[in-house]
């Protein structure tokens, strides 16, 4: 079965393609030239299911999409799903580090309680056939640190670790990250979604 990722972050679809191994399941890409889905959702589950559905109407098959970010609640959630425009410009990592970084240097702090949240949702012909959300909590750091990942992933150390995101290898990443349990979720309810009618 084919299943379209709705997303152009290669790094996100890197990850998504380590953690889906399912045999009977082919991630593709989404056609080229694709106008982009409106993300103006409230949550990552909102924004999820919006540009899964989105999708779905404009090919033929299951789309799956990702929707994520890193929360920090001392700065009231920021920057939460901004996380890819937080600088302003859509996907510039360095800059979005860089506010980050800038933020909580205002508020006094070197490092501080955050969250990482990956929500996913599969559609299909406009239709929502599973979401899930899944959190990973850490502390955020105004040093960066570690060259591997993407986003914030510099700035990031998972509770019960002592490395960065970034200082972790894809493997390694993977075996706990937001984005892995949320897949792990996904897998666990394929009969959910797999079952359903496909016509790719
Ligand atoms: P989206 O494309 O609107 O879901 O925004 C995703 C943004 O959240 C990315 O551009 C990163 O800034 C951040 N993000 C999501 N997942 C990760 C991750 O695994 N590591 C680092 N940053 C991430």
């Amino acid at each position: 079965m084919k299943l379209f990722v709705a997303t152009k972050n290669q790094h996100k679809v890197d990850e998504l393609k380590l953690l889906l191994h399912e045999p009977t399941i082919e991630l593709v890409r989404l056609p080229d030239g694709l106008p982009d889905a409106v993300e103006d959702g409230v949550t990552f589950e909102e924004n999820a299911m919006k540009k899964a559905v989105f999708y779905s109407q404009l090919v033929s098959g299951k789309v799956l999409s990702d929707d994520s970010g890193l929360v920090v609640p001392m700065l009231n959630g920021e920057p939460g799903v901004l996380s890819a425009r937080y600088a302003g410009k859509h996907g510039d990592d360095e800059a979005n580090n860089e506010r980050l970084i800038e933020r909580l240097r205002e508020v006094g702090v070197v490092e501080v309680p955050a969250y990482f949240a990956c929500a996913l949702a599969i559609a299909q012909a406009g239709q929502v056939l599973v979401t899930v959300e899944a959190r990973v909590s850490g502390t955020v750091y105004t040093e960066r640190r570690g060259t591997h990942g993407f986003g914030y992933d510099p700035l990031f150390t998972p509770y019960g670790h002592k490395h960065r995101y970034a200082e972790m290898s894809p493997e390694e990443k993977s075996l706990f990250s937001h984005r892995a349990m949320a897949v792990r979720m996904l897998r666990d309810r394929k009969s959910q979604w797999m079952s359903h009618e496909s016509v790719s």
